[in-house]
């Protein structure tokens, strides 16, 4: 019997179902609508309809299929565009459904898809990388990636379900696989000691028996967070927290042309940089920076630039965050390992010595 919690967001409230396999409850969701009288498609990429090619026709049979190319190189308005002529080429209507399987690439953009599509149709979520089930799957936040910075543009427009089937995770990549625990180590730092204490005793592999109740943690985790704030706009703490480690990790990412560094491993250099900071700022010792690193380091992730970066490209990118107010960044900053706060209004040459103590010129 499949696990089920629910994000609860009023008339947009869903639920998140969890499983080994929810080949049928996926399968039985695509023939109600469709006989409801409904169309449904269905966007992925091309890596997973390669790896997961059984279990797709197994969830949807010949329901009308788009693959993007793989990768965060594709989350761009070229991609977008070409899901909304799928779309239109399809005749969707304003009732038809869309399912997003794949990782958060898939998510986002096929999400903002759903959002502008006829002004808003209705979409479903099924993850299929670790990082897009503990965290984009979930939420709402749909979008893409401009050459001027990562997700500059997109709409919140919530899913109706998702389908988390850990059984997909087998043909993952191990590199992917440890993109996506850079997420779940963000979870434990910013609001879970006892599951930042788990992965400092054993990291968590495809393989752990505990894997399940930690994606099912980190949903819960997000489900609370976006319940409490869900368009981001507390002034204080709120959604925000999410991006602990995004600040630096999406400058990396928009510096490096979105493909050197996975999602993951930016967000992984990220976390031991906002450790850093969090320790010049006097709100935690050394040793907490020390144990962020190792952990990091324990789930074969980076917690220092692969080639130097210049901190003044790094600075611009920061410049261009969706998080900026008045002009200056905010962070993402630990309280202690398991708690964390917004800061604003930091100086700029404390942000650059975290910058070159990471590997940056
Ligand atoms: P991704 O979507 O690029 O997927 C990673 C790779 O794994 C791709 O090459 C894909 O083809 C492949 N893949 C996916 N599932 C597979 C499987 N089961 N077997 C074999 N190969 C598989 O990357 P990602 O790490 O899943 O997502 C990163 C994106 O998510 C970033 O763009 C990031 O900004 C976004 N994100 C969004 C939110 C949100 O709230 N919307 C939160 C966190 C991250």
């Amino acid at each position: 019997m499949a696990e089920r919690l629910t994000v609860r967001l009023g008339a947009r409230s869903y639920w998140i179902h969890f499983d080994g396999d929810l080949t049928a409850y996926v399968r039985g969701e695509v023939d109600a609508l469709i006989s409801a009288g409904r169309k449904v498609a269905v966007v992925t990429d091309s890596n997973l309809a390669k790896a997961q090619g059984p279990a797709l026709a197994a969830m949807f049979g010949d329901t009308p299929l788009f693959q993007l190319p793989p990768g965060e190189g594709a989350k761009n308005l070229e991609s977008f565009g070409r899901i909304l002529d799928f779309l239109a080429e399809q005749r969707m209507d304003r009732r038809s459904v869309l399912f997003a399987v794949g990782g958060g690439v898939v998510g986002d953009l096929t999400g903002y898809a759903a959002a502008s599509y006829l002004r808003g149709i209705q979409y479903y979520q099924v993850p299929t990388t670790l990082l897009a089930m503990v965290d984009s799957s979930v939420g709402g936040k749909t979008g893409l990636n401009l050459r001027a910075g990562k997700n500059l543009v997109g709409a919140f427009h919530q899913p109706s379900g998702v389908f988390i089937a850990t059984g997909l995770l087998g043909s993952l990549p191990a590199r992917e696989f440890a993109a996506g625990m850079a997420e779940v180590i963000k979870y434990g730092l910013l609001g879970d000691a006892q599951l930042f204490a788990e992965l400092e005793s054993a990291p968590l592999t495809l393989a752990s028996p505990n894997l399940s109740r930690v994606i099912h943690r980190c949903c819960e985790m997000k489900a609370e967070i976006v319940q409490a704030d869900e368009h981001e706009t507390a002034a204080e703490g709120g959604r925000a927290l999410l991006n602990l480690g995004h600040t630096f990790g999406h400058a990396i990412e928009q510096v490096t042309g979105y493909g050197a560094y996975l999602h993951g491993e930016a967000v992984a250099i990220g976390l031991a940089a906002a450790a850093r900071l969090s320790h010049k700022l006097g709100k935690v010792d050394a040793t907490a920076v020390t144990r962020t690193e190792a952990v990091v380091v324990a789930h074969h992730l980076p917690i220092r630039l692969k080639t130097e970066l210049a901190i003044s490209d790094l600075m611009a990118a920061m410049g261009r965050d969706k998080k900026v107010r008045a002009g200056l960044p905010r962070f993402i900053v630990l309280e202690s390992l398991g708690r964390t706060q917004t800061k604003g209004g930091l100086e700029p040459s404390i942000i650059e010595t975290v910058w070159r103590e990471i590997g940056a010129k």
